[in-house]
This record gives C-alpha cells, sequence and structure tokens, in this order.
C-alpha cells in the first residue's frame, strides 16, 4: 500500500536528516557521534526500566537512547539505536505520540525507515544499484559488501535496497524447518516492487514448492558459497549464511522497461535539509514522572504502557543516568 502524503512527507524529511546528521562521516556510521550531534546521550547494553531492545528516555540529565544489546557493533543493536533516535527526531517534528494500533505500527515504519537510511547512507544504495544490469550474482556479491561495510543486516540492507531498487527483491529462508514436511521457512521478504515469491514470514516452503530443489542445493553448499539459477522464471542468486539463506531475485523486464526508474537516479533521491541536527526539545515539566519512556523497540512494549511503568521506577532511572553521563 502507497503511504499517504504526510507520511510521504516525514520519510523526505526523515531521509532529509538522516544525510545532514551523517554529514562527513565513513561507514559504519558512529551512532555515538549522531546522538552527540543531537545532544542525546547513548547508553549500549543497558535495558533501562523495561526488558525492551532499545528505549528513547527522557530523564532529569536530558535525552537518552538505550539499547540493551552490550554488542554496539552487532548490526542489531545499531540498528535498535539508530531507530530510537527515529523516535527522537519524531518528537522533535512534534509528531503527537501514537493513539491507535495503527499510528504505531505506522510509527515503527518510519523508525525503521529513518534506521535504514542512517546506516546505509546513498552512495552505498547507489553502488548496489548498478549492479542489476550485470544479473543477480552481481547484485548480492554488492549487496553483502555493502552490509558489511555499513554493519547492517542482510534484513536491514534489503528493505534499505528495496525502497530504491525497482526490479530487485530480497528474502531471508531459514534452512531449519521445525516440521519435516517443510524444506524452508521464510523469515523476511522484501518484495516492494514485484510479487515473486509471494510468502510473508514464517511461511514453510513444502517439497513441492518451486524453491525446494535450491534449498536442497544450497543445504549443500559451504557458508559464503554463492549459487545463482531462476526461480520462477526470475534470475535469482542466493548466498548460504549459517542457518540461512540469503536469495535475491531480479525482475529483468522492470529493469528493461524503465532503467531509469531501477538505477542510481532513485538512488540519490533530492533530499536536503537546511536544518543542522534538530533542535533540542524544551524539557517541559512532567508532574510525578521523573523519567518518561517515550519509545521502546521490539518486546511489543506500547508507549503508554511504557510510561506508567517508568513513573514507578523514575527513581531508578534518575540515579542510573548520572553514572553513564
Ligand atoms: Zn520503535
Amino acid at each position: 500500500m502507497a503511504p499517504d502524503r504526510d507520511t510521504t512527507r516525514l520519510m523526505q524529511r526523515l531521509a532529509g536528516d538522516a544525510i545532514t546528521l551523517t554529514a562527513g562521516l565513513r561507514t559504519p556510521i558512529d551512532l555515538d557521534v549522531v546522538a552527540e550531534r543531537l545532544g542525546l546521550q547513548t547508553a549500549w547494553g543497558e535495558s533501562r526500566i523495561l526488558p525492551a531492545e532499545g528505549q528513547l528516555l527522557r530523564g532529569a540529565a536530558g535525552w537518552t537512547v538505550a539499547v540493551a544489546d552490550s554488542k554496539a557493533g552487532r548490526p542489531r543493536a545499531r540498528f535498535t539505536m539508530a531507530h530510537e533516535i527515529g523516535h527522537y527526531l519524531l518528537e522533535t517534528y512534534g509528531i503527537p505520540r501514537p493513539a491507535t494500533e495503527g499510528d504505531y505500527w505506522r510509527t515503527e515504519e518510519l523508525c525503521h525507515y529513518f534506521a535504514g537510511h542512517l546506516l546505509v547512507p546513498p552512495v552505498a544504495v547507489g553502488w548496489v544499484a548498478e549492479a542489476p544490469s550485470s544479473g543477480p550474482l552481481e547484485v548480492l556479491r554488492r549487496a553483502a559488501l555493502a552490509a558489511k561495510r555499513t554493519a547492517v543486516s542482510p534484513q536491514a540492507l534489503s528493505h534499505r535496497l528495496g525502497d530504491e531498487i525497482h526490479c530487485c527483491a530480497f528474502s531471508e529462508i531459514s534452512l531449519r524447518p521445525p516440521s519435516p514436511r517443510a524444506r524452508g521457512v521464510i523469515r523476511w521478504s522484501v518484495e516492494k516492487n514485484f510479487s515473486w515469491l509471494g510468502m510473508g514470514p514464517r511461511s514453510h516452503v513444502r517439497a513441492d514448492h518451486y524453491l525446494a530443489p535450491a534449498l536442497a542445493a544450497l543445504r549443500e553448499a559451504a557458508p559464503g558459497e554463492i549459487r545463482t539459477g531462476y526461480l520462477n522464471g526470475l534470475p535469482a542468486a542466493a548466498v548460504r549464511r549459517f542457518e540461512t539463506i540469503w536469495l535475491v531475485g531480479l525482475e529483468p523486464a522492470l529493469l528493461e522497461r524503465d532503467p531509469d526508474r531501477n538505477l542510481a537516479q532513485l538512488c540519490f533521491p533530492v533530499l536536503r535539509s537546511d536544518r543542522v541536527g534538530a533542535p533540542p526539545l524544551p524539557s517541559a515539566p512532567h508532574p510525578g514522572i521523573e523519567c518518561e519512556v517515550i519509545s521502546g523497540a521490539a518486546t511489543g512494549s506500547r508507549s503508554s504502557v511504557a510510561v506508567a511503568q517508568a513513573a514507578d521506577h523514575g527513581a531508578r532511572w534518575v540515579a542510573s543516568s548520572q553514572g553513564s553521563a
């Protein structure tokens, strides 16, 4: 479903801010520097107050983005931190906090979108975007290298590429199905511009599915090995990771019909931001709440719940924030 006009405007603003905030930085983007440019504190390896993967918190000492994973360099922790910085930006834009389930997921999508743009700069996307005319093997090779250089997961990179390279679809499939009748399980798929696998997360690949022979071949491959071929009529390439494969499929018709739509031009969207970072929010008084959890990623913690629980734990947060400043 196409995003509405307000969402599109927000996406453009977030993408523009991602460019501004990473000006002069090399990949992998140093998120501590990004946070510093916004006047935010970072806390790696601390799950403050709630058992969420990542949180944006406003406390007595200012704003903090906290990530539970202690490995600051890990792609998942980095993505979570970038996502929480996205929540902070939405706060500075004055976007009302989610009031409905729909708003909540829309906000999550926006923060994911921002995280992708913050971590994977246009130049990296543009480099992969030159590859489709050379075939799926080259797309996969460049995508794998881009993921490594930007320190993001295949999933995060695929979503970023899927927004810009319209002739490619991506998926990750687990080779360890939970039932003997399945040959694999779809972990995620990015098919933003054409339908290819047509299967959502957790779908089982049955023995009679066209993917089954490819999965059997890849099960024999060594980690890091790439196989290419045709899947459901489209040229495809897959790399064996450990228990999963990362798969890319190409829709050549889309590439030939309108090459400009697929290649570099779209990968350098005209996004400008004349703002130098986002201004810090004035600290509005919150009587009775010394710390407010603005967002909590993963674990499904909704902000209203989070705020209520934060109120109970406010004192502890204020005390712990002094130690990490
Ligand atoms: Zn979130």
